[in-house]
């Protein structure tokens, strides 16, 4: 078998390797979306809930405050019933109207800050809502991928396989080329000849659509040499198709 076969034969198992790995690849991806996803909500969800402990923390020592006002201003109304002159009662009640409008002050603190908690609970009630939602959609991402893994291993272990048996003979200068081409490459490594017409000498590039000259053809044919397309470098091979094409007409019915 001439050298271009061989690689062609490499070429084609390697083919399907990349298709069976990106399809592993993409579940891959899938998961790891979904568990930056979660790991996004449970971040956000901390944040709210430390918030949340410090409102309460601050509406607590505001309740705690009117207490010790209340308690105080009991004291000054205590006082003021047995003021002995006007001007100590105006005093108590100047001292009292004080304590009032802080009390005041200190209400409305602690109303905004029950808002507040109500605001953050609420929060983290949406946030457990998404978390379930996501955690569904990752718990089915990861057997997806279990199960890619599984459908793909044998078919996988198979193909490596084939490929050694493939590229045991093809010269290792040859396949130093053709894999510095799949990486620059990919898929397009290697194109197969499009025959437009035998007798006119119009033949493609399978994977450019350039013109190919039949010089390069008949290379192929003889030799099976490696030989490159001269626009997009590609490594071209004649396939069933291009070979059938190439036939003379006369042998063509028999
Ligand atoms: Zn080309």
């Amino acid at each position: 078998m001439d050298v271009t076969s061989m690689l062609v034969k490499v070429f084609l198992v390697d083919k399907q390797l990349r298709g069976l790995r990106s399809r592993l690849d993409a579940a891959d991806r899938f998961l790891g979306d979904q568990n930056k996803d979660l790991e996004r909500l449970d971040t956000k969800r901390r944040l709210i809930e430390a918030q949340l402990k410090q409102a309460q923390v601050d509406a607590k020592t505001d309740e705690g405050e009117i207490a010790r006002i209340d308690a105080r201003m009991n004291q000054i109304r205590e006082q003021m019933n047995s003021a002995q002159t006007n001007r100590e009662y105006k005093a108590f009640l100047t001292e009292l109207n004080t304590f009032k409008a802080e009390r005041d002050r200190l209400e409305t603190s602690a109303l905004e800050k029950m808002t507040a908690c109500d605001t953050l609970r609420a929060q983290i009630e949406e946030l457990d809502a998404q978390r379930a939602q996501r955690q569904q959609v990752q718990g089915v991402a990861a057997g997806e991928r279990t199960q890619r893994e599984t459908e793909i291993r044998e078919r996988l272990e198979a193909l490596k396989v084939e490929r050694k048996e493939a590229s045991k003979d093809v010269p290792p200068e040859a396949m130093t080329i053709f894999e510095r081409l799949v990486i620059s490459h990919g898929d397009d490594a290697m194109a197969a000849v499009e025959v437009e017409d035998r007798r006119r000498h119009e033949f493609f590039c399978g994977g450019c659509r350039m013109t190919v000259p039949v010089e390069s053809v008949s290379t192929l044919m003889i030799s099976g040499k490696l030989t490159r397309c001269v626009s997009c470098q590609c490594l071209l091979y004649l396939d069933e198709a291009a070979r059938e094409a190439m036939k003379p007409a006369g042998s063509k019915r028999g």
